[in-house]
């Protein structure tokens, strides 16, 4: 036997393991089965490259938990190591042996696979043991099986031992703060976090079999006891989709892995992306498009994160554009730097250029299913849209891009580009300014008898909706020349499209003062400021509008989450049409006639904009009821 001291630059750095390296604990385990997997995967690089003549046999590691001794032990039947490796790779804790490793066999099959990087990785079980032991026996034929033992000073056991399996064990005695990790719930639910894509098979008793007692113990009938026993089950695919070609997939196998990742959801993606990318960065991934309902928080961060196979995180907000959190699926890489803080992952080069591919290929692909099949797309658009215009408001180079498939629907259903949707309304919707304005409605039957009018005129108009519509409404007009979206029940339709001057008015100056008081007397005066317009014969006697700008900046700031939109007063015109011939009678009228005609003519103006309700509304109905009689 043999004893040393770890060789660690100062006495406290297991305390430091303990409390701070990893805020979480439970990836110790993550760390412990990364190793085993590494050390399977070194021995079949090994064994390709002819320096191990011996069998491979089956490489798996297993997990085997025993609540009675209160060890957790990860076994596996990799290199192994001798006293000297132990040495070396153990006791001088700063050193990677997994860096070492892939620095000699750079460029040889299978080396790139192997995890490492994690640097302390080992001595995180320190975080969950009070005494951790290496059982091991290396793969160097007549080797001597030693163990390597530590309570989580800086000292340590070697002894020799018999051991006749090659590979490792690694056993740790759970401390007592961590009992937690005693309970095969836990155990099973971590490596199904972390382990379910590992590239060798893990092996984890989470299936219980009920057996013959071992003992021969009898019940009381005098037959032999059954009692229970956890059978080891492999808990990982070692072939996740997203590592093999695109070719050898097909769209089940796509919708398979979906279902795979995400047991949980009965939606179905729209369509994925496979990325694959190996120069300038390692990336491969999968990424799915969901349909995006109106509720984004619910979908969003569901991007699994993973390097060589082993998961990380499912935060990848500081990796991804912000818009992108929003599809599902695995990006894998080994060049996204895990031991940094978030605020620096931002700013790293390789992250910066995986984000800027990620944001291309998305586009691309978009792009590419328009071209190829637009009616296909077209009928994918509206669980789209959303997902588009967050990008085009959130990445310039996206928006770029979008040009060619961001599309807008009208009241007709039918799909146009942008600049297709300039082409087919600028003969008719140019203003006199030489503006086209583009009318659009957010509810096609709230807003039925504006839109019916706007197309009465041969206008056409689109029907936009969703929450981010009034800001990309915006950037349009930004990046846009000359154009200007209007809601249909922005202003009358005249004032909308501006073709002439000025419509001759049919009433004088006093003629309107006079009628004035008599609209007022009928509606809040706080909410509607009362107007004439000249506007044509053919509109409604009367119209309730809101003009665009404050409307949008409400929709903004409500969206914007800003607590002050309630500052903002609902304002509305209500503006009466001094051509329609029913309001040039109404001079004729007495007093009551006056007030009874105006009121039913405001109440038809609410009701057109579904904003008659409660006690008015009922008012309305008894009146017309009464009038029938
Ligand atoms: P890293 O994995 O980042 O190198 P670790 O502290 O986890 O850091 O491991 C240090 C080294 O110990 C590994 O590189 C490897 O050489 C060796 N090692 C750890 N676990 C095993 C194992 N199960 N089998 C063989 N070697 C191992």
């Amino acid at each position: 036997m043999k004893t040393g001291q770890i060789n660690v630059q100062t006495e406290n750095i297991f305390p430091i393991i303990k409390k701070f390296l990893y805020s979480d604990h439970e990836i110790f385990l993550r760390e412990l089965v990364s190793n085993a997997v590494d050390a399977s995967q070194k021995l079949n690089v090994l064994a390709k490259n002819g320096e191990f003549k011996g069998e491979l046999g089956e490489l798996k590691v297993e997990v085997i938990l025993n609540k009675e001794d209160k060890t957790l032990t990860i076994r596996d039947r990799g290199i192994g190591m001798t006293a000297d490796e132990i040495d070396k790779y153990i006791n001088q804790i700063a050193f990677s042996g997994a860096e070492e490793f892939v620095q000699q066999y750079k460029g040889k099959e299978g080396a790139e696979q192997i995890i490492g990087h994690f640097g302390l990785g080992f001595y995180s079980a320190f975080m969950v043991a009070e005494r951790v032991q290496i059982r091991t026996l290396s793969r160097h034929e007549g080797a001597q099986a030693v163990q390597w033992e530590s309570n989580g000073s800086p000292e340590y056991t070697i002894t020799e031992i018999d051991k006749s399996e090659r590979g490792t064990d690694i056993i740790l005695y759970i401390n007592e703060e961590s009992i937690e990790f005693l309970e095969k719930e836990r155990i099973g639910g971590i490596i199904s976090k972390y382990c379910k894509f590992l590239p060798i098979p893990v092996f984890f008793g989470t299936r219980t079999e009920y057996v013959d007692s071992p003992e021969g113990e009898k019940d009381e009938e005098g037959k032999v006891k059954r009692v229970a026993i956890d059978v080891p089950n492999q808990v990982n695919n070692v072939a996740p989709a997203w590592t093999k070609a695109p070719v050898d997939l097909s769209d089940e196998d796509y919708a398979t892995f979906y279902r795979e990742l995400y047991p949980a959801t009965f939606d179905d993606p729209l369509f994925h992306i496979h990325l694959n990318v190996d120069y300038p960065f390692n990336l491969t991934g999968i990424l799915y498009f969901p349909k995006i309902k109106e509720n984004v928080e619910v979908q969003r961060n569901k991007i699994n994160l993973y390097s060589n196979q082993v998961f990380i995180t499912d935060s990848v907000a500081e990796i991804v554009p912000e818009f992108l959190t929003l599809l599902h699926g695995v990006i894998d890489s080994p060049d996204i730097p895990l031991n940094v803080s978030r605020s620096y992952l931002q700013s790293d080069g390789n992250v910066k250029k995986i984000s800027a591919h990620i944001t291309k290929k998305v586009a691309d692909k978009l792009a590419e299913m328009f071209k190829k099949d637009r009616k296909d797309f077209e009928a994918k658009w509206d669980d789209l849209q959303l997902f588009v215009q967050y990008g085009v408001l959130s990445e310039e180079k996206f928006a770029d891009k979008a040009k060619e498939f961001n599309l807008v629907k009208n009241t007709q259903n039918e799909y146009f580009t942008i600049a297709e949707y300039q082409e087919k309304v600028k003969a008719l919707q140019t203003d006199k300014d030489n503006k086209l304005i583009v009318l659009y409605t957010s509810n096609p039957e709230d807003q039925f008898s504006f839109v019916k009018k706007a197309k009465e005129r041969g206008y056409d108009v689109l029907h936009l909706d969703g929450p981010l519509a009034s800001h990309w409404i915006s950037k349009m007009e930004q990046s846009l020349e000359q154009v200007s979206f209007v809601r249909v029940d922005a202003d009358s339709l005249d004032k909308l499209i501006k073709k002439t001057d000025e419509i001759p008015s049919k009433l004088s100056k006093e003629e309107e003062e006079k009628l004035k008081p008599v609209f007022e007397s009928n509606v809040a005066k706080e909410k509607f400021t009362v107007q004439f317009e000249s506007m044509s014969e053919s509109e409604a006697p009367i119209i309730i509008t809101q003009p665009e700008f404050i409307r949008r900046m409400m929709e903004q700031q409500r969206l914007g989450g800003a607590g002050f939109y309630g500052a903002f007063p609902e304002m509305y015109n209500l503006s009466v049409n001094a051509n329609h011939p029913l309001v040039g009678t109404l001079l004729q009228k007495n007093e009551e006639e006056q007030q009874a005609i105006t009121k039913q003519l405001v109440d038809l103006a609410l009701l057109a904009q579904g904003m008659l309700k409660g006690e008015a509304l009922d008012q309305f109905i008894q009146r017309n009821i009464e009038h029938i009689a």
